[in-house]
């Protein structure tokens, strides 16, 4: 069923090492998608295992947690009509051999081990994944266009 949702984005840190916080970023905007939370944060031992926990004890978790703790990364909540399934269609395949051109990690990653963005894989991941990282006040869903926002500051006086 296809929905309004909001996903768990975040761009890791060898995206945002190697400068392309911008590029991601733009992708998921010019899609039409929503950024309503936004933040950089460095990774802490609790977030990072409470992010992974589906893959505790795979023979690439603990790489993955040292991975996504070597730098900071940059935390989002992304909203839109089916965003979930939507945001992981332009990050592309988990390994970037595998993802179509035009991915992100088809476009910008070579290897498996650094693809440089993670997506929510459901729903329910997304609403787990968001709590780790932000607080409901720290989301802003409310937007308003061009014309409401010179109204108001017409009105203001
Ligand atoms: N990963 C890895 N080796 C693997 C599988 C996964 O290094 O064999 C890393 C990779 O960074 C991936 C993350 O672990 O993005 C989480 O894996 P998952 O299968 O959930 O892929 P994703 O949902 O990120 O596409
Ligand atoms: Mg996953």
């Amino acid at each position: 069923m296809r929905s309004e949702e909001r996903t768990f984005v975040a761009i890791k840190p060898d995206g945002v090492q190697r400068g392309l916080i911008g590029e991601v970023l733009k992708r998921f905007e010019l899609k039409g998608y929503k950024v309503t939370a936004l933040k950089m944060l460095t990774v802490s031992d609790q977030q990072a295992r409470a992010h992974y926990a589906e893959h505790e004890g795979k023979p690439f978790y603990p790489r993955l947690i040292r991975y996504i703790q070597s730098g900071p990364i940059v935390a989002m909540v992304v909203e839109g009509y089916n965003a979930v399934a939507g945001v992981r269609h332009l990050m592309g395949s988990t390994d970037p051999d595998k993802a179509e051109v035009g991915t992100i990690r088809a476009d910008f990653a070579q290897v498996m081990e650094y693809n440089v963005v993670h997506g929510s894989d459901s729903v329910e991941s997304a609403e787990r994944e968001i709590k780790i990282y932000f607080g409901e006040d720290e989301i802003f869903a409310e937007r308003k266009c061009m014309s409401e926002l010179v109204t108001e500051y017409l009105d203001a006086d």
